[in-house]
């Protein structure tokens, strides 16, 4: 698989890491059902955006590209995907693109104006079909640059020459001049290094398909590689109605969300609408989702405390397996989960151990598909429940109204033994001016 991964300009929000949870989703699904997958997602550190803002705030861009390149490892991970099996950076890969770049001038699908590089669209007859579109009613995609120098004004870049007042540190030699890759022209590069001429299943955002993804297959195929055989393109995160921009994004920066829910939750409510189906963001349905994963979770923990956490046999549903394999349909995958914990939870109530333990193996197995058993390492390492945080403050500030109270009626004794009992459990209590403070000190 290929997925096309984030251009790194800025931290994600939730919108921007979709993809990611929806192609891990199905990546997990086709080793489950015996596939093995070598999955690529790449890392576009050197475009437009990221030179301009990284110029604005005064840093590097490459500075810039490897903290936002952070950030994003740091969302992916967090929300429990699978890393990639290769995770190429652009520029890590300029000898590739120019080689790809000859050969497309060498079958006379691109020509070079003063340094930038450009596809003939004219020159490839399939250019339209990804996109479902017909090329005499294209119009120039809205990011294409107009320019007189192009034989048509649907070429696109390939390589574009270095520009006054650009660091010169974004920019590689090359037989036309110094410049900087065109955005489409990565992932083609990329892909071939990694998964060969041909490869099984290229992903992306809705929006990548047209121009991102048109323009990709049109580079590959025009080489005379087979590229992919098949295309999936997962919805957005909108608000009002509206693909989530960087500006309604903010307050939904991944980093953000999970300190609302837990990670484990914000997995729920992304995958579990279907792919392809739009999700028009709120925080009561964020929170409904928290609810929901939180009946699964409850079943599994009290089942796993009664037989054990191994105790049944890891069997899918038919209707979990017939789900994911109809275009990866989660919503129908993730409600025959809530069945199987009903059924458990009769289970349990009758204390039918035989029949807690089947179900509670179910469970976990589908959970396991779906990325979201809350016994697996993972959301255990992850630091448990963020609840917990609030409870810790409140029963260290109960302890410390106390110790006020023993001291406002001079049992100083008492006082001092609940200061200690609490330094025990490392919670360092300070007096100040300004009232008593506490820190962990573990
Ligand atoms: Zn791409």
């Amino acid at each position: 698989m290929y997925v096309c991964g984030l251009t790194v300009q800025g931290p994600p929000h939730i919108g921007h890491v979709r993809f990611a949870l929806a192609f891990d989703v199905l990546r997990r699904w086709l080793i489950h059902t015996g596939h093995e997958v070598t999955y690529v997602r790449n890392v576009t550190d050197v475009d437009d955006k990221i030179l301009a803002r990284s110029a604005a705030a005064g840093e590097p861009w490459w500075a810039w590209a490897y903290e936002n390149e952070r950030a994003a490892t740091w969302a992916y991970d967090v929300l429990g995907t699978l890393p990639p099996t290769y995770e190429p950076r652009a520029t890590g890969h300029v000898p590739e693109m120019v080689e790809l770049i000859a050969q497309l001038i060498d079958r006379g699908h691109a020509y070079a104006v003063d340094g930038d590089v450009y596809f003939d669209v004219r020159s490839f007859p399939g250019y339209g079909d990804l996109s479902g579109q017909k090329l005499g009613e294209l119009q120039p995609a809205a990011d294409t640059e107009t320019d007189e120098r192009k034989r048509d004004p649907r070429d696109f870049a390939l390589w574009k020459a270095h520009k006054p007042g650009e660091p010169e540190t974004a920019s590689w030699p090359t037989p036309w001049g110094r410049g900087r890759p065109g955005w489409h022209l990565e992932c083609s590069a990329m892909a071939e290094k990694y998964l060969g001429p041909e490869f099984d299943l290229h992903g992306g955002g809705l929006d990548l398909r047209f121009p991102h993804h048109e323009n990709e297959r049109a580079q590959s195929q025009a080489a005379g590689h087979g590229f992919a055989r098949y295309w999936l393109h997962n919805a957005w995160v909108t608000m009002g109605g509206e693909k989530m921009s960087k500006s309604l994004g903010n307050t939904l920066l991944v980093d953000e969300v999970v300190q609302r829910v837990r990670p484990v939750e914000l997995r729920y409510y992304l995958v579990a609408p279907h792919y392809r189906s739009m999700i028009e963001f709120t925080e009561s349905a964020l929170q409904e989702a928290a609810v929901a994963y939180g009946r699964l979770e409850s079943f599994v923990r009290r089942a796993a405390e009664r037989v054990g956490a191994d105790a049944g046999k890891p069997v899918l549903s038919d209707a979990f397996s017939t789900a994911l394999d109809d275009d990866l349909a989660t919503p129908a995958a993730v409600a025959a989960v809530h069945e199987a914990v009903t059924a458990g939870n009769t289970a349990l109530a009758a204390d039918d151990e035989a029949a807690v333990a089947a179900a509670l193996g179910s469970v976990r197995a589908m959970l396991g598909v779906l990325g979201l058993d809350p016994l697996d390492p993972h959301w255990a390492a992850a630091g448990g429940d963020h609840r917990l945080a609030g409870v810790t403050d409140g029963l260290v500030q109960l302890a410390l109204e106390q110790r006020t109270a023993a001291r406002a009626r001079k049992d100083y004794a008492s006082a001092d033994a609940i200061r200690n009992q609490l330094g025990a459990l490392g919670v360092q209590v300070e007096d100040t001016p300004q009232g008593t403070r506490w820190e962990l000190t573990t």
